[in-house]
């Protein structure tokens, strides 16, 4: 199957790989494409507020970010190929940016968060060109859209955390003429050095989740949704 539904919202069945041959021949042909990595939290919060329902649906694409949308896809009976984190898509567009001279625009996370990953692509991806970028804090997000119309980079990644991210494309991205538009969460901690990323047996055991929780308690309390989400998969599954 090429989409599955959970909870009314429509997932891509992609693994990472076939994702990344479909955003690449997107760039190759200046399309305009916006990309949701999906949790059980965004799931949820569509469910709840209709704007942001719209703005989820209206994407071209919507990913499994979370190990949750791979169990929910399980308990529904149409299992997803794999998870596709944001972070190691963001990489992974990086890695494409530098083999193709492509430009990007960086929006979101805290202003020194911001600079430490300018220098880390700097560094990293000379072939990349930096179009632009605006912390998620002082930045106005009219003068980022301006910048982004001005410059019309090929990616665009905007890190301002769920609903925000999604909202902002959403409301924009129609009035640029191209560019893959993606919102990556907590992406520019990750890369930027700021938080590292849970230990790879963590991942390897679907506990990256946990380990967010541990090292941020603060996240504590949106980690509470995954009983609540759970259940609502399973009530829609008895339903089918
Ligand atoms: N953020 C931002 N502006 C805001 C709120 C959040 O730029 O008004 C940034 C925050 O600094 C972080 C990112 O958005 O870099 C969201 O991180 P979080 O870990 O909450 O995202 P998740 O991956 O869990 O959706």
């Amino acid at each position: 199957m090429k989409r599955i539904e959970i909870l009314n919202i429509d997932i891509d069945n992609f693994t990472k790989t076939e994702l990344l041959n479909e955003l690449s021949e997107s760039i190759r042909r200046d399309q305009r494409k916006f990309l949701v990595t999906a949790n059980p939290e965004i799931i949820m919060m569509a469910n709840k507020d209709l704007n942001f329902a719209r703005a989820v649906q209206g994407a071209d694409y919507v990913v499994a970010d979370g190990i949750g949308l791979i169990i929910g896809s399980k308990i529904i009976g149409h299992p997803l190929k794999e998870r596709i984190p944001g972070v190691e898509l963001m990489q992974e567009l990086l890695n494409l940016a530098e083999k193709n001279n492509l430009s990007i625009y960086l929006y979101g996370a805290k202003p020194e968060v911001l600079k430490k990953l300018r220098t880390v692509i700097r560094e990293t991806y000379s072939k990349v060109t930096i179009a632009g970028s605006s912390d998620g804090y002082t930045g106005s997000p009219e003068e980022v859209a301006k910048q982004i119309k001005a410059t019309a980079p090929d990616l665009v990644f905007v890190a301002l955390g769920a609903p925000k991210q999604e909202s902002w494309i959403y409301n924009n991205y129609t009035d640029f003429s191209k560019g893959v538009f993606v919102g990556v969460g907590g992406s520019f901690d990750v890369l930027s050095g700021t938080v590292k990323r849970a230990p790879k047996i963590w991942r390897t055991l679907n506990l990256e989740w946990l380990y967010r929780i541990l090292k941020q308690p603060s996240r504590w309390r949106r980690s509470m949704l995954l009983p609540a989400y759970l259940a609502a998969v399973l009530r829609s599954r008895l339903r089918q």
